[in-house]
């Protein structure tokens, strides 16, 4: 047999495949930051709605992402300012990815938090940029001054803040990450992924700061499947990331999914009313309880510290609930775990594994 494994890059040989948790049908799937249910469960007639839509779509033709209308959906639907440029994305994922592209040239340095999304950095290895991971403080804020020391020292020609961070739950000072933005030179991503279970963004200052760029994504407010992400930010930036983007990177049955869900934008509202409540509740939950440590999220997770957390770990999963080790991931992430805000009846049924450990 020939073997072609020598042509392959030794960096991404050297790597292992982002891990996408294999379970079993049953389990109680709290690891990925997805909703619990599909957003129009229960709402049969916009269940209707949606497959003639989807049956009518015309999958026949390339997309046109600037002529589906997506993009003046969202610009209402989330008050995103006129003088802003948007890229759509195949996920946000993927504008991550392009934006790296970007600014990846020879010798050019990526800035991020640590421990912080795990993309950030795997994209600056995949384009040959400098990375720089600055530690937070051990309560998950930022470590400002040695975070604007970086700035200045470092340069970066790209800083990715996540607001609010994963996978620590935990939003940065609005003031911290304005004072990123103006020290430096470079562009500065502020990564709103779990922006709609935040009560601040930085969308409205989206094309009226040259080096901002705002990205979301429809991902974890019940539409991680459709791929949907978008970047905003001034037209001289996003002009250019419009330029590497493919073609037809969104397709049509996500193109006309999205705007139908954009239309009755009430009820993910709803939903993520209702994870907010459930947010809360399990916050005060887990608070009561002194072997485990809950950081303050405003994100649709909550990250725990506790004492063992193979302990915890396993014995969720033995109860049929897959949560997130972030245990051996980075060195301020001891002994935590990562879990996905769920149903009333997920929530219950972890802090239910959780009371028997820990009673
Ligand atoms: C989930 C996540 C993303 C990626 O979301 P997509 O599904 O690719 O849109 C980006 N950034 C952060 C911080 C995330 O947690």
């Amino acid at each position: 047999m020939k073997s072609v494994r020598h042509l392959i890059r030794d960096d991404i040989r050297a790597m292992s495949a982002y891990q996408i948790a294999d379970i079993p049908s049953g389990f109680i799937k709290l690891d990925a930051m997805e909703s619990p249910s599909h957003p129009f469960e229960g709402h049969g007639v916009l269940m209707q709605e949606l497959q003639a839509q989807l049956a009518s779509a015309p999958i026949h033709l390339y997309p046109d992402p600037a002529k589906s209308g997506l993009q003046e959906a969202l610009r209402a639907e989330f008050d995103i300012p006129d003088c802003a440029a948007i890229a759509l994305g195949n996920g946000s994922d993927e504008l991550i990815q392009f934006v790296t592209m970007l600014t990846a040239k020879p010798g050019a340095a990526m800035l991020a938090a640590e421990p912080s999304f795990v993309m950030y950095r795997h994209n600056a290895a995949l384009y040959g940029m400098d990375y720089v991971g600055v530690p937070l403080n051990g309560d998950f804020t930022l470590n400002l001054p040695a975070f604007l020391e970086a700035v200045k020292t470092r340069r970066p020609a790209l800083t990715f803040i996540a607001y609010p961070n994963n996978p620590t739950g935990v939003c940065f000072a609005r003031g911290e990450v304005k004072a990123v933005i103006s020290s430096s030179d470079g562009i500065v991503v502020v990564d709103e992924a779990y922006g709609a279970f935040n009560g601040d963004s930085f969308l409205p200052q989206a094309g009226r700061i040259p080096n901002l760029i705002v990205l979301r994504t429809l991902s974890k407010i019940g539409f991680a499947g459709l791929r949907i992400g978008y970047a905003a930010g001034c037209p001289e930036v996003i002009g250019e990331l419009q330029k590497i983007l493919p073609p037809y990177n969104m397709n049509q049955l996500s193109l006309t999914t999205t705007k139908f869900a954009l239309r009755h934008y009430g009820i993910i509202s709803a939903n993520i009313g209702s994870l907010k409540n459930e947010r809360a509740r399990m916050m005060a939950e887990l608070g009561g309880i002194p072997q485990i440590k809950a950081f303050p999220s405003q994100a649709n997770f909550i990250t725990i510290r506790v004492p063992d957390a193979d302990l915890l770990f396993d014995t969720l999963k033995q109860n049929r609930i897959l949560v997130k080790k972030l245990h051996g991931a980075h060195p301020l992430l001891e002994h935590c775990l990562r879990i996905t805000v769920g149903s009333a009846a997920q929530n219950d049924a972890v802090l239910d594994v959780i009371r028997r450990l820990y009673r």
